[in-house]
């Protein structure tokens, strides 16, 4: 019986996973800029996390006691690094460069200057964060939200996939930080519903992850509508040379705080690569890897909504408890298939680059690459949503 069930997934795999074209390859039609895959095998290393211990706790430092209450609900005890580093230089206005990957505590660093001068003057529309993508959107407002409990504070977040009509009339209602992804954003800026020439403060989040994705004409025209900007934080968890120009025109005179390499979430993950070979059945190779024994919370890339559909179905086939998450899908859909996936209720995530980005999963056992990542850069990016907190995670990535 098993036997057959898993022939007749066997062929169904190689009809649907086939090209229509009957082409050669099963990869995508864009070609990855990583020629080299001996650059993803790696082994994590095991010398010790350098853990950055605050010399002060939240307690000592120059923040409003209403405020320091909430931190201490969140369980927020020592600042990180980049929270320790910026917060004296934020309160007093300055503008600010920070190099920092997900995971370093980045948000709450940008929100919690933001919120002491809220707590002292409190203005409409104080402040625009903007973020490359819906998920990391709302991952800034929930993170505003715990921050600001009975503070009276509101933030409101508009992002595509969501009614436009519905983001208008939000905007009406009072809210002190607007966080956007840049294309809903300029929609709402041309509707004339956002207006931000009297807002203060710019927050440009994973500002490399921006450009990557194509928004540096969104960018420059919100930049420009803000002409009461008094401050700028921009974060990115890389500087490429090229964007310096492009930077030194967006922030005017920053201090720059540097605490990732940007490369050192990739130290403590696993990463070996799995070759396959001509006329061989992918698929099958990822369920039975899957299959094995530790596999508790795997996140799946692959490159286009098309296969992250495709591979997403033929896991639920094989068996194996599958969501996803990729651009087609409503909002309501990605929230509820991350929601599933932090319980563990599925076993799998399946997504694109663009979709994953910002994701906040503790606890993934494994990133898979089903295709070959189209930079080392969205590598990079993809392992480090493993080996978090401490832990060693794993990648795997097939290369045809
Ligand atoms: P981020 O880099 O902003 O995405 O933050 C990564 C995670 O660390 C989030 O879940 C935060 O809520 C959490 N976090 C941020 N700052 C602190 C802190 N000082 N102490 C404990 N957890 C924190």
């Amino acid at each position: 019986m098993n036997a057959i069930k898993s022939k007749r997934n066997k062929n169904r795999a190689h009809t649907r996973l086939k090209p229509k074209n009957g082409g050669q390859s099963r990869r995508p039609k864009r070609q990855s800029s990583i020629v080299d895959s001996d650059l993803l095998i790696k082994r994590a290393t095991n010398k010790e996390e350098v853990i950055y211990e605050a010399h002060r706790s939240f307690d000592d430092m120059p923040i409003d006691s209403r405020l320091k209450r909430n931190l201490a609900k969140k369980g927020f005890v020592k600042p990180s690094q980049i929270q320790d580093e910026s917060l004296d230089l934020l309160k007093s206005g300055r503008n600010f460069i920070g190099i920092a990957n997900t995971g370093t505590g980045k948000t709450a660093a940008f929100l919690i200057p933001i919120i002491e001068r809220l707590l002292r003057q409190r203005e409409q529309q104080t402040a625009l964060v903007v973020v490359p993508t819906r998920e990391l959107a709302l991952q800034v407002e929930k993170e505003f939200i715990s921050l600001t409990t009975g503070l009276g504070l509101y933030a409101s977040s508009y992002i595509g996939g969501t009614s436009v009509n519905k983001d208008i009339g939000k905007l009406k209602r009072k809210s002190h930080v607007i966080i956007g992804t840049p294309g809903r954003l300029i929609d709402l800026i041309n509707q004339k519903a956002l207006r931000l020439n009297r807002t203060p403060i710019l927050v440009l989040d994973e500002f490399d992850r921006m450009l990557d994705m194509g928004f540096v004409r969104d960018i420059k025209r919100i930049v420009e509508g803000m002409t009461s900007r008094r401050q700028t934080m921009l974060f990115s968890a890389t500087i490429d040379k090229s964007q310096k120009d492009l930077i030194k025109t967006l922030v005017k005179n920053p201090v720059e705080i540097k605490v990732n390499s940007g490369t050192s979430s990739s130290d403590k993950v696993d990463q070996d690569i799995i070759k396959v070979p001509t006329g061989a059945n992918k698929f099958k190779m990822m369920t039975d890897l899957i299959s094995g024994a530790g596999f508790d919370k795997v996140l799946v890339f692959a490159e286009t909504k098309r296969w992250v559909d495709r591979v997403t179905k033929k896991l639920n086939q094989a068996g194996i408890t599958a969501d996803q998450i990729h651009g087609n899908k409503s909002q309501n859909y990605r929230n509820n298939a991350l929601a599933k996936f932090k319980k563990g209720s599925v076993q799998v995530l399946v997504a694109t680059d663009v979709a994953a980005r910002g994701i906040d999963v503790t606890g993934i056992t494994h990133v898979i690459n089903y295709q070959l990542p189209m930079s080392l850069d969205s590598y990079i990016h993809r392992i480090g949503r493993t080996g978090r907190a401490g832990k060693t995670g794993k990648a795997f990535t097939f290369v045809d």
